[in-house]
């Protein structure tokens, strides 16, 4: 047993110092970013927030939204051949830009893949994931993936340390997903006591990915907009959201009337409620790592997209960022004891 005593921190944890700058507005931020991707050595061009692979969450009609302004979706791997192609039937080819096929590490899951690829080659990303990103056999099938698809973006996690995002990287990821453990709807924390505070996991891992010319996302634990811009600020290249994104229109999930509150049910991917619906049941060997919940219903996501838009925005105004890409070199972390006021929560 070892224990490592330096202090690790979540967004919580720190608040954004502010500094003189020349902008006048927000509307003066430009939060578009492009990327040239280590392997394929494409450019992509976008707003680099994305929807979660989640059912809930990383849903077509999602991506359709998102994808107006510029978000990406990582489309969940539930999906069939038959709904990917009922959904790029007819549609614009932005569209490609802005959504991922996800995929889980089992045979069938490479076959689907490969399905899904062969019938539409202009899908530029793919998103493998899975709740633990340390074993040797899914460095493996990074490797088979990037293989097969040597042309296209891939992303793969989730870890949190500086070493596995090396490896990721080296066996052919573009992209490493960040985060175990911050979720809202996760409990491996409290399942597991295995975790990581997601800002300094995102500090670690930008750092060694950037060495590498790869790219990190990082995937869990915002609550507010503010945590999204702590989250760029940090480093990340991309953010992933899943509760954030919880309760619309574009989301799956029955909107539910409960006390006369109109809800929408929010689950993790690995909790009884998806492993019933996918699975049939939770596996005897492996707890629920995740929470089902009912959040408010919130209408279309178009305004909430825009406030967490607005709230990064402003952000970089407070610290002279013109461009979302100058965030991270014009952030000075403060370490705090408080965050918002709560009177009136
Ligand atoms: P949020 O933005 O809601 O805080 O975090 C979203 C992320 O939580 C997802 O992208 C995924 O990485 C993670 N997640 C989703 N479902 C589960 C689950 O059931 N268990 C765990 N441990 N993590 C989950």
């Amino acid at each position: 047993m070892r224990i490592e005593y330096e202090v690790k921190l979540g967004f919580k944890d720190v608040m954004i110092r502010p500094k003189r700058s020349t902008l006048k507005s927000r509307a003066q931020v430009d939060l578009n970013r492009t990327y040239i991707f280590r392997h394929s050595q494409k450019t992509w061009t976008g707003i680099p927030v994305i929807a979660a692979n989640m059912d809930t969450v990383g849903t077509f009609a999602m991506a359709e939204e998102l994808s107006r302004f510029g978000l990406l979706t990582a489309a969940h791997k539930h999906y069939e051949l038959d709904d990917w192609n009922r959904f790029l039937d007819g549609r614009k080819p932005s569209i490609y830009q802005h959504v991922m096929v996800s995929s889980g590490t089992s045979e069938d899951d490479f076959t689907k893949l490969q399905e899904i690829i062969h019938h539409h080659p202009e899908i530029e990303f793919i998103c493998i994931d899975v709740a633990n990103g340390y074993t040797e056999s899914f460095v493996e099938f990074v490797k088979k993936t990037r293989d097969a698809f040597q042309e296209k973006l891939i992303a793969a996690g989730n870890v949190v340390t500086g070493e596995m995002v090396e490896e990721l990287v080296l066996a052919g990821a573009d992209m490493i997903k960040v985060g175990i453990g911050p979720g809202s709807v996760c409990t491996t924390r409290v399942k597991t006591g295995v975790g990581y505070p997601q800002l300094s996991a995102i500090i670690e891992c930008a750092d060694a990915a950037h060495g590498l010319k790869g790219l990190i996302i990082a995937d869990g634990g915002c609550t507010c907009p503010g945590d999204v811009a702590k989250a760029f600020g940090a480093g990340a290249d991309f953010v992933m959201l899943g509760g954030m994104l919880a309760g619309h229109d574009e989301c799956g999930g029955e909107v539910l009337e409960i006390e006369g509150e109109r809800c929408v049910e929010f689950y993790g991917m690995s909790s009884s409620t998806a492993m019933e619906k996918y699975s049939g049941g939770i596996a005897e060997y492996r707890a629920s790592e995740g929470k089902t919940v009912t959040v408010p219903y919130r209408g279309g996501v178009e305004a909430t997209v825009q406030d967490i838009l607005g709230g990064i925005r402003s952000t970089c105004t407070y610290v002279g960022a013109g461009k979302l890409k100058e965030l991270a070199k014009r952030t000075t972390f403060i370490r705090t004891a408080e965050q918002e006021n709560r009177t009136f929560k």
